[in-house]
């Protein structure tokens, strides 16, 4: 994929983001931190791109688990300015475990300081290039998104990947605008004449027509029927727990989705079903999908962490 020198993109898994390093006469800046439990290794990538060098400037697209969890550790190495969408900043100022999706979610991050904010419709120049700051609510309602017109690059965190996009959380507790605003974010990407979209997981990819057409294929369904995304969503977030503890008893399964608030949550307002028949359709279904296997009594990821 060929994207300018000075862009370099560290394509990770699925517990950690994609991280995307910029060096320019500017500084280095490093969008998106990746997981806790990876900081060492999100260090390691960016020191070892920037050969030594400090770090100037780190941005966030969003405050998940995923995508700001090596904050700390990227400012404890680097001294690097911190900059985090506006929207998100209240959230950080009171480290609101739930509005954050961590203890709620039974995720973690490690609490960081930011310097600064960016709101939509601000411009910043990272690797010597101009970004158009843009809204992306949905998935995150303050998350945000990096268009550079002059290379038609868009850096688009979980608004959109190659195939589909980030859990829209709000939709599936009660939020009656978090399905129209991501259709209107998917809109806003169709309009932009997108040449390479640098997703927050996934391959970098250049068909941004066919990946916005799954996509509203995807949220039509989810407009149609919201259990249906209440179902994705719960098999997401087990795939991420299982990558983040590597393995998990069957056995213990039931009173895990009864013990972290957002499964039980999700549960009790769209799909009413015991814990044992919860988990029991959650193995079935991710055994066939190929996400997840079982070894010795206990059930481990198949995707890549
Ligand atoms: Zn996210």
């Amino acid at each position: 994929m060929r994207l300018p020198s000075q862009i370099q993109v560290f394509e990770r898994g699925w517990l950690s983001c994609n991280n995307v390093l910029l060096q320019g006469s500017g500084g280095a800046a490093l969008v998106d931190s990746g997981y806790g439990a990876h900081a060492p290794q999100t260090v390691a990538l960016v020191e070892h791109a920037l050969g030594g060098k400090r770090l100037a400037q780190l941005v966030n697209t969003h405050c998940h688990s995923d995508h700001m969890g090596g904050n700390r550790a990227i400012q404890d190495a680097h001294r690097c300015r911190t900059t985090i969408p506006v929207g998100e900043a209240p959230l950080i100022d009171r480290w609101d475990e739930e509005a954050l999706v961590l203890g709620f979610a039974d995720q973690r991050a490690e609490r960081f300081r930011y310097d600064d904010t960016v709101a939509p419709g601000d411009e910043v120049r990272l690797g010597d290039l101009d970004w158009q700051v843009l809204a992306a609510p949905g998935h995150d309602p303050h998350a945000v998104m990096f268009f550079a017109p002059e290379e038609r690059i868009l850096i688009s965190g979980d608004a959109l990947w190659e195939d589909g996009f980030g859990v829209v959380f709000p939709a599936l507790f009660g939020s009656t605008t978090a399905l129209p605003e991501t259709r209107a974010t998917l809109e806003s990407i169709a309009r932009l004449d997108v040449r390479t979209v640098i997703p927050g997981h996934g391959r970098v990819f250049t068909a941004a027509g066919a990946a916005l057409e799954r996509a509203f294929g995807r949220l039509e369904g989810y407009e149609q029927d919201i259990t249906r995304h209440a179902r994705h969503a719960v098999k997401v977030m087990i795939v991420f727990a299982l990558l983040e503890k590597r393995r998990m008893p069957i056995a213990a399964l039931p009173r895990y989705l009864e013990e972290v608030g957002f499964l039980r949550e999700v549960n009790a307002r769209h799909l009413h079903l015991t814990p044992a028949a919860l988990a029991e359709w959650l193995v079935a279904d991710l055994e066939r999908a190929k996400a997840l296997g079982r070894e010795d009594g206990d059930l481990v990821p198949l995707v890549r962490a």
